[in-house]
């Protein structure tokens, strides 16, 4: 039988600039280029679904024609009537990015505003995978709903995910965020947090504050990613480092950490091996950083030996 793996969180419109004033769209989101990568890495037997929820507008009807022809599924996303999807726009300004974003009234903000359809998703996954940001677009009350759904699949045996992902200015103030945040790490079986951010808003000084602070909560496996300074994981205590690949020339690192992260629970899931599938996420994410955009095609990643 297929098993599912769930990605719940919001997609968005990007528009990069293309020169000459033009922009170029396209479609990302953490949650979902962790998606397209799992999709990339796992076996045909495996589904890949992605949950969010999306209006009746043209570019709702693009977006869930995009997330369909990368093999994701789409049959649990919910339309609103009269809403529309958000929209960020990548600035370069002197060889530096800048990002803009109009996403106060996401569809996806709504996206587990209907209790029954989220449990009806999140029952029929094995592996559910959410992360810091889904946790703060939403409306308090719909935060602590998707977490009661998450605690639920947990208890049922089911593999949660989470990355934290923390980005202050999504969050109404840094107690709700820390709370919430520490509440999604708590209500997870495996915690992928990225070291830079946890360092900066959480105040920790070394990656084992970090592994420490994370299974105090309850998680009880821990990835934390530190860029090109490698990967430590912490699987039920036992402590492991891998290195990140040498990089080149480094060209783009927008969404390395949610390529790692899609990548290694594809192999995880096939073997349980969490050093050797950390090895696979460093070479997956090490061809990512050296392209251009967040959703590197499969071709382009080396899966095959390529
Ligand atoms: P995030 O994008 O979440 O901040 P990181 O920057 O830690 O995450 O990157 C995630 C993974 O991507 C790292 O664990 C590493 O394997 C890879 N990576 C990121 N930057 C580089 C780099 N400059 N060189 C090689 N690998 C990198």
């Amino acid at each position: 039988m297929s098993r599912r793996f769930l990605s719940i969180g919001e997609c968005m419109v990007e528009l990069s600039q293309a020169g000459d004033g033009l922009l170029r769209k396209g479609f990302a989101g953490d949650t979902f280029n962790t998606a397209w990568y799992a999709r990339a890495c796992l076996a045909a037997d495996w589904s890949v679904d992605y949950f969010t929820a999306l209006g009746d507008d043209a570019m709702s009807d693009e977006m869930l024609a995009f997330i369909d022809k990368a093999g994701i599924g789409t049959s649990l996303i919910r339309r609103i009537r009269g809403r529309s999807p958000g929209l960020y726009m990548i600035n370069l300004k002197n060889g530096e990015r800048s990002f803009s974003y109009w996403r106060d009234s996401a569809a996806a903000r709504s996206l587990a505003a209907d209790p029954d359809r989220l449990r009806e998703a999140v029952e029929s996954a094995d592996v559910v995978y959410f992360s810091g940001i889904t946790l703060a677009i939403l409306p308090h009350e719909d935060a602590e709903t998707l977490l009661a759904e998450v605690r639920r699949a947990k208890a049922a045996g089911k593999l949660v995910v989470f990355d934290p992902n923390i980005r202050p200015r999504l969050w109404s103030s840094y107690d709700v965020m820390h709370t919430t945040i520490s509440e999604g790490a708590r209500s997870s079986v495996i915690v992928m947090p990225s070291f830079d951010d946890e360092a900066a808003h959480f105040g920790d000084d070394s990656i084992e504050a970090t592994i420490h602070r994370y299974r105090a909560l309850g998680a009880i496996h821990i990835v934390v990613k530190n860029g090109s300074d490698g990967v430590t994981l912490n699987f039920a205590g036992e402590q492991t480092f891998v290195p990140a690949e040498k990089v080149e020339k480094v060209i783009d690192t927008t969404s390395a950490g949610d390529s790692f992260n899609g990548a290694f629970l594809a192999r995880y899931l096939e073997a349980s091996d969490a050093p050797a599938a950390a090895r696979f996420a460093t070479k997956v994410a090490a061809r990512v950083v050296s392209e251009h955009g967040a959703l590197v095609p499969r071709e382009k990643l080396g899966l095959d030996g390529g």
